[in-house]
């Protein structure tokens, strides 16, 4: 039975499997290799997934959802056409997509698979990342971080094994950059550095709040439909630009328009490139390298296809940065060769990765300045190769102590309160004079990112005590029971089925449009609704297929 990989991508996920030592991207039904994790509840009750939810977005934006990414592993409910949903259910609609895709592709039954997470990802998110795929199914083997994969896909294809590498992947909604060293058939991903609030959508954002100044009009303040037509809008002419230095945001229902060229689109983003250097920085600096010790910049990402940005990096690293094939399909090829080792496919099997813990783990310590506010003790540091154990010794704070709460935080801040807390361990302690009492913390960290923590008291040399616990955020995770009843709803939603997915996706489309237009337009478009629907219920073939190919031309006629 095949692993798969998956990128499961704040904008777009992909899958790929490893057949022959080589990673093959396993298309969707529409025969495309991304599929946007945006979700829909269609009229039905179905759910859809990728492009026609996409299109749904700004058609019936009560029903649909995207971007949940960026909320996974907190309490976020979202609410789609009256249905309460986790960001890791909408997320396992998108992991069941990509296993019914590559079942179909594979022609055998998924049932594990390997899943690709941002380095930054904390516990929380990591762990419900693990909900999403048992929720959708799926057995998830293992997780990794999006540059380890990158990392692996872009060593493969350059051919060039020996050297350091700074992979800077900029996707829609994150920036990951991390310094990777590949020598002697072992990669090592030495720093990682990111910023999971900053992407391309960020770029968008900027060109339609542009827009709106060139217009007075007020982004802040509106519709959600309207602003949705706009950033889309935004980030069709943000991709034009890529192919062609100067281009035209052309906002029909709306009657505006505004030029734009890279020039003026590097002055908008002026604060993103700010922002994009420290991710850099970060990462050099934790490296402990200069960029003269780097061989290579590759870029990852679908952001990365910007001129602008690759320009940027030009000119700021004083290298040409070297971008590989695709940029958005890097992350989900190396999850794809991941999984190959999973299933100890025999070429690749003697290559070693090493992962590493991207944030600091630590417990508090008392502030003797101010007691509510204690101070952060680190016990794993950030860039941690992993799996990593770390013993720390700590004692009482005042005389005739009887409890010791040893508080696990993670997070880079100098105070306990600004990190996350994962949880605590109560110690009852023999009372004795201020710093008499040894309690040995040890932190375990696996490759999967669970966190083992030991307190051992010490005091009194054979009746040492001690205290354990895996961390888990009891008021973020659902308990088995609670899996259970939560996987048997789920079930109840039907994933819109594959037949017909053409004609779907182009009476999305003309929804979509509908809701873009007005006049003339929308009344053609209307009637191209109205002969789709008809041709599908006529059930003749022949006649659909001669409908959907005049509503493409037109609605594609309207597109552009
Ligand atoms: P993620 O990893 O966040 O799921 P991707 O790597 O797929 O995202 O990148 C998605 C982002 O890439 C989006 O913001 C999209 O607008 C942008 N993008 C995709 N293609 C292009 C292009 N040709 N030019 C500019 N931006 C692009
Ligand atoms: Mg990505």
């Amino acid at each position: 039975m095949a692993v798969i990989g998956i990128d499961l991508g704040t904008t777009n996920s992909l899958a790929c499997v490893c057949q022959d030592g080589r990673a093959v991207l396993i298309p969707n039904s529409l025969g495309e290799n991304l599929t946007p994790s945006v979700v829909s509840v269609g009229e039905n009750g179905e759910i859809c997934v990728g492009a026609v939810a996409k299109e749904r977005l700004i058609s019936h934006p009560e029903a649909s959802a995207s971007s949940f990414k960026r909320y996974m592993g907190t309490n976020k409910v979202f609410t789609l056409a009256g249905n309460n949903f986790t960001p890791q259910e909408l997320s396992s609609f998108v992991l069941r997509q990509l296993k019914e895709d590559a079942e179909r592709y594979l022609g055998e039954e998924v049932t594990e698979a390997v899943i690709s997470v941002p380095a930054y990802f904390n516990d929380n998110q990591r762990y419900a990342t693990r909900e999403a795929g048992r929720l959708a199914g799926i057995h998830v083997e293992r997780l990794v971080n999006e540059p380890s994969a990158a990392a692996l896909t872009t060593s493969r294809i350059s051919g060039e094994e020996e050297g350091s590498y700074l992979v800077f992947d900029f996707g829609g909604g994150t920036l990951d950059v991390s310094v990777v060293d590949y020598f002697d058939n072992v990669i090592e991903i030495v720093a990682v550095s990111g910023d999971n609030r900053l992407g391309g959508d960020d770029f968008d954002e900027v060109i339609a709040r542009s827009f709106c100044a060139h217009h007075h009009m007020d982004y802040d303040n509106m519709d959600q439909q309207k602003r949705a037509s706009l950033l889309r809008l935004s980030e069709k002419c943000k991709k034009e630009l890529t192919c062609q230095d100067e281009t035209e945001l052309v906002w029909e229902a709306e009657g505006k328009r505004m030029p734009l060229n890279n020039l003026l689109l590097a002055g908008l983003g002026q604060n993103l490139f700010d922002r994009i250097s420290q991710v850099i920085n970060t990462a050099l600096r934790d490296s402990a390298r200069s960029i003269e010790e780097i061989d290579e910049i590759v870029l990852v990402g679908g952001s990365s296809k910007m001129p602008v940005i690759s320009l940027y990096l030009q000119t700021q690293l004083k290298r040409k940065p070297n971008m590989v094939a695709s940029p958005d399909e890097v992350v989900a090829m190396g999850v794809g060769i991941y999984a190959g080792i999973k299933e100890r496919k025999q070429d690749i099997r003697d290559l070693v990765l090493t992962d590493i813990c991207p944030f600091t783990l630590g417990v508090n310590v008392v502030n003797y300045v101010d007691d509510d506010n204690p101070i952060m003790s680190a016990v794993i540091e950030r860039n941690s190769v992993l799996p990593c154990s770390r013993t720390d010794w700590y004692t009482n704070a005042c005389d005739n102590q009887t409890k010791i709460v040893v508080g696990i935080y993670q997070g880079e801040a100098f105070y306990c309160n600004d990190n996350l807390k994962l949880g605590a361990i109560e110690m009852d302690i023999a009372p004795v004079r201020k710093g008499r009492t040894r309690l040995k913390v040890c932190f375990t960290y696996d490759i999967n990112g669970i966190l083992e923590v030991e307190v051992t008291d010490c005091t009194n040399p054979g009746v040492e005590r001690a205290k354990r616990k895996v961390l888990t955020s009891e008021n973020l995770r659902l308990s088995d029971e609670e899996i259970e009843r939560r996987l048997k709803e789920l079930r109840t939603y039907k994933l819109m089925p594959h037949g017909g997915i053409r004609a779907k996706m182009v009476m999305a489309r003309g929804e979509r449009l509908y809701a873009q237009t007005l006049g003339a337009r929308r009344q053609e478009v209307a009637a191209m609704l109205g002969q789709i629907q008809q041709a599908v219920a006529s059930g003749d073939d022949r006649r659909l297929n001669e409908c959907l190919r005049m509503a493409e031309e037109l609605f594609g006629h309207l597109d552009t």
